[in-house]
């Protein structure tokens, strides 16, 4: 008997109607897949019995680790590491599908990592499929004008087509977490806003959000040495909350920035 460590997000998802449904996003026959923090190996069985090319595990938990060695030989490798400190850009010379109930204390961090370092012109995944505590899947997909909308979705969406796949209740893990669930769907975008560094992007969005009821006339002030006349010429009124302010609007903030 496994015994689930809350240190590493451990909530294994048991529910196989639930599990079918997220293998069942993309067709993973003859695909090279990706799953982090396969646990149990519960997704890993269905990916597959789905007869996938190739697949690779990467899971921090040595106990684990060491059962999926024994649980599955045929191509499928195994990495006893945590995903946070892999390079993922090397990971394989093939586009990856990646499959992911994620540990939810790292969920963010790790999506804004692989963003962040995503190359300009070769993205390593062709799909992402993964599951997030239902708060931050909402935060994710918001929209601007919602309480929701934030740096996590200006981020994601300067590069990713996002769409939610389904909401999982708490009752389909063990041990059962105190959150509800949501899968979402991640595609790489063909055409997004070139930074010369895309930390600038995550530094405005700091800024701007950083106290989300006021104005954003003090935090644009700070970033753009006082002077008003970029707001002015794309027409953005320094009365408004961050919030009020669309995707573009940071991105083509964020170019402004970089050129000043
Ligand atoms: N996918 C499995 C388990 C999900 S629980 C299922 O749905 O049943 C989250 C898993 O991520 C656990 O197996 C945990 O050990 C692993 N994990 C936690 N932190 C990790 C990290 N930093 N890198 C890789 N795996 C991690």
């Amino acid at each position: 008997m496994i015994r689930a460590k809350k240190s590493l997000g451990q909530n294994f998802l048991i529910d196989q109607n639930v599990i079918n449904k997220i293998i069942n996003v993309v067709e993973i026959k003859d695909k090279n897949i990706l799953e982090i923090g396969p646990g149990t190996g519960n997704l890993t069985l269905e990916i597959l019995r789905k007869n996938p090319k190739k697949v690779i595990l990467i899971e921090k938990d040595t106990i684990l680790s060491n059962l999926l060695e024994k649980k599955f030989q045929k191509n499928v490798e195994i990495i006893n590491k945590d995903i946070l400190k892999i390079n993922e850009n090397i990971l394989c010379d093939r586009s990856l599908i990646v499959f992911g109930n994620l540990p939810y204390n790292i969920s963010t961090e790790i999506l804004s990592k692989w963003i962040l370092n995503l190359n300009k012109n070769k993205v390593w995944f062709s799909y992402l499929v993964l599951m997030f505590q239902k708060e931050v899947a909402d935060r994710i997909i918001s929209k601007f004008d919602t309480k929701d909308y934030g740096r996590l979705s200006v981020l994601a969406n300067w590069r990713l087509k996002i769409k939610k796949i389904l909401d999982v209740n708490a009752d389909c893990f063990r041990p059962k977490p105190r959150v509800d669930s949501t899968v979402l769907f991640f595609e790489p975008k063909k055409n997004f806003f070139e930074f010369k560094n895309p930390k600038n992007l995550e530094k405005i969005t700091r800024i701007f959000f950083m106290h989300r009821r006021k104005m954003i006339k003090k935090p644009y002030r700070q970033l753009f040495n006082n002077d008003d006349n970029i707001a002015t010429k794309m027409g953005i009124d320094l009365n408004l909350r961050p919030q009020n302010l669309n995707f573009e609007t940071y991105y083509e903030l964020t170019k402004k920035y970089e050129y000043l």
